[in-house]
């Protein structure tokens, strides 16, 4: 049966992506982080900037996460 095959290779492939754009988000340290979520709006606490690569609060940041949104 081809085409199930080929759904679920597709399936595969778009987690693996998810997957590699998540860790590559997460990696991101060495550029600056930015004082506001870019999410919400929402002041980020300078202790969260000095991780780097922080562009979500901590709430933001979690659902992403969480959801990949
Ligand atoms: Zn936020």
């Amino acid at each position: 049966m081809p085409d199930d095959f080929d759904r679920a290779s597709d399936l595969e492939q778009a987690q693996r992506q998810r997957a590699l754009d998540a860790q590559r988000a997460r990696s991101n340290f060495d550029t600056p982080s930015l004082a506001d979520c870019e999410h919400c709006g929402d002041e980020i606490p300078p202790a969260r900037q000095k991780i780097g690569g922080v562009t979500r609060c901590v709430d933001c940041q979690t659902s992403f996460e969480k959801w990949g949104r």
